[in-house]
């Protein structure tokens, strides 16, 4: 194997290695905050930030950026460690910045001794108006040149409550003509009258993302402090920061990359949040959400989602990558594991009029043609079978190998049928069909050699369990949801057919015990996974995802 290319951040962190930087350690975090639920774009962050800590026999913590009381909670926190583990990591350290609130008051209180930061009580449209824009400098506060002492006084009495929302706030004192608008007095400390589901009442001011992160960052120990790029404008502020509180050198170092987006999808909590509040997704764990849970939940096998991360790799550009090739990922690894089974989903009642009535063989069938070790099961077969609606055509056209009167297919693991007659409703409709079949062909070969140009599926109708099938589709119709016209809903982009609920397919009684979070190829149809909502009188089977037909002659049915 040729030595792995290495990436941007693992060049940085081999270079601080050699130089000792950081006395040899490597200490990552991943700091989700607790707004939401985790989703593919976050988990491209734990693959980086763990990955690193394990690749340089290092740490990485758990740290939830718990700064806004408004939007964050605990089922978001108890969420988003069990989506982690169920990815594969084990965090070294659990923090929250909310436990640091005593230290980062402290923190703020040096800076404004340090005639670093002010009371700004200028209300806040004046703030942003003041502020300027890129192409035209900021303007100071008539508030900035205010005493240490009342300073001190004022961010007290900010921390007792005395003030309104938006009455003032904490802004460092950096510089009000800075190109970089990150520096022109940033926020640190804002006032927020709403209790915090981890601190309750203890605070009604609570510090900025900027405030928080950093110096989270310094009191754990982190050496390399990967975040997105939008950030990247943050980072001389994040320097900043440190060296104007005065926390130990040496800092640590924040390096960006590209956050991941991905086609037909958003990627983004308060998005996600407006899918679920107007009932677009049944919840955050609906299998069309790109969450971690949802996809749990649809089938994807936490390997694919790792093997997906890696396979994109970091990068310093922003890009939209292909959802098709997640779906590869989720293909390829269930393929060497999904046991196959024999499944209709829309069935057709097949009458084979040679075969003995009240006869029932038990035929093996092959469990993972990819694994010998999954070995074998029996399949029963019988005079009535269902095979899929869409392996029948009355008139075929060109190209058509499947089932068609006079025709003969084989039967997957069984016999040679051939159709005879067909029977249909009043309205013309094919609901049965009669066949014959030959003996001879048991096992799906014909001792004079003849071919057969198809093999399709079919399950004996008398053993065949009745299960719901839920078919997916991609949730937006659109490779960029957000890509709308202003004014514009831009969930004008919804796929309204994102779901098809199938009922009753026909399964192969085997199924009948299948355990929600079970994986199954069912063959020529693509992976399923049994569902939370079933039930031993109610099966339930997602569609993980279709699949590519390997059986090369018989086309797949369009599912
Ligand atoms: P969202 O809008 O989805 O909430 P966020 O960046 O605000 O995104 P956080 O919970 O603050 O979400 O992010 C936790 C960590 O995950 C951060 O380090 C962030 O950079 C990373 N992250 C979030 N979204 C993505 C993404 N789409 N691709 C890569 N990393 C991401
Ligand atoms: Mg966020």
């Amino acid at each position: 194997m040729p030595e792995e290319a290495k990436n941007f951040i693992e060049r940085i962190i081999e270079e601080d290695l050699e130089k000792g930087t950081y006395g040899g350690r490597v200490h990552t975090r991943f700091p989700p905050e607790p707004n939401g639920y985790m989703h593919i774009g976050h988990a491209q962050s734990v693959v980086i930030n763990f990955g690193l800590a394990r690749k340089y026999g290092g740490k990485c913590n758990l740290r939830f950026d718990d700064t806004n009381p408004l939007t964050e909670s605990q089922e978001y926190v108890d969420a988003f460690k069990r989506d982690i583990k169920w990815l594969g990591y084990e965090w070294d350290g659990e923090y929250y910045a909310s436990d640091y609130f005593d230290k980062l008051y402290e923190f703020a209180v040096t800076l404004i001794k340090k005639g670093l930061a002010y009371v700004d009580s200028l209300p806040p449209e004046k703030i942003k108006e003041y502020r300027g824009a890129w192409d035209e400098p900021g303007r100071e506060s008539p508030y900035r040149n205010r005493s240490v002492e009342e300073n001190l006084e004022l961010f007290e009495r900010m921390r007792r409550g005395e003030f309104q929302e938006g009455e003032c706030v904490l802004r460092a004192k950096i510089d009000m003509r800075s190109s970089n608008m990150n520096l022109r007095d940033p926020v640190l400390y804002r006032i927020i009258h709403a209790p915090h589901y981890r601190q309750g009442e203890k605070w009604c001011i609570y510090p900025t993302y900027d405030m928080a992160h950093g110096q989270c960052d310094a009191l754990e120990g982190i050496t390399h402090s990967i975040c997105t790029l939008e950030f990247e404008d943050h980072r001389p502020l994040y320097e900043w920061l440190l060296k104007a509180i005065g926390l130990p050198e040496p800092h640590p170092k924040q390096i960006e990359f590209a956050r991941l987006n991905l086609t037909y999808t958003v990627l983004s909590k308060r998005r996600l949040i407006e899918l679920i509040e107007e009932g677009y997704v049944t919840g955050w764990d609906d299998p069309r959400m790109p969450t971690i849970s949802g996809m749990r939940r649809r089938g994807y096998p936490p390997e694919a989602i790792r093997d997906f991360c890696t396979r994109i790799g970091v990068s310093k550009v922003n890009a939209r990558r292909d959802l098709g090739l997640l779906e590869e990922c989720v293909r390829d690894h269930l393929n060497k594991t999904a046991p196959r089974r024999l499944a209709v989903l829309r069935p057709l009642k097949v009458v084979i009029e040679n075969y003995p009535e009240g006869q029932v063989e038990y035929l093996e069938a092959i469990n993972n043609p990819e694994d010998p070790e999954a070995g074998t099961r029996k399949v029963p077969f019988s005079r009535e079978i269902y095979i899929e609606r869409e392996d029948f055509l009355e008139e075929p056209p060109p190209k058509f190998y499947r089932l068609a009167p006079g025709r003969e297919v084989r039967l997957r693991y069984a016999y040679f049928i051939k159709c005879v007659d067909v029977i249909k409703d009043e309205n013309g409709e094919v609901v049965e069909l009669r066949c014959t079949y030959d003996p001879a062909t048991k096992g799906g070969h014909a001792p004079d050699g003849r071919k057969v140009k198809a093999t399709i599926h079919w399950v004996s109708a008398a053993h065949a369990v009745d299960a719901e099938v839920r078919l997916y589709d991609r949730l937006f119709s659109v490779e960029d949801p957000t890509d709308v016209p202003e004014g514009v809903d831009w969930k004008v982009n919804v796929n309204p057919k994102s779901l098809e609920v199938l009922y009753p397919c026909k399964l192969e009684p085997s199924l009948q015990d299948a355990k929600p979070g079970e994986r199954f190829q069912f063959e020529r149809l693509g992976y399923f996974c049994v569902d939370p909502d079933s039930t031993p009188e109610r099966l339930v089977f997602n569609r993980t995802v279709p699949l590519k037909d390997r059986w090369a002659k018989a086309p797949s049915p369009r599912t």
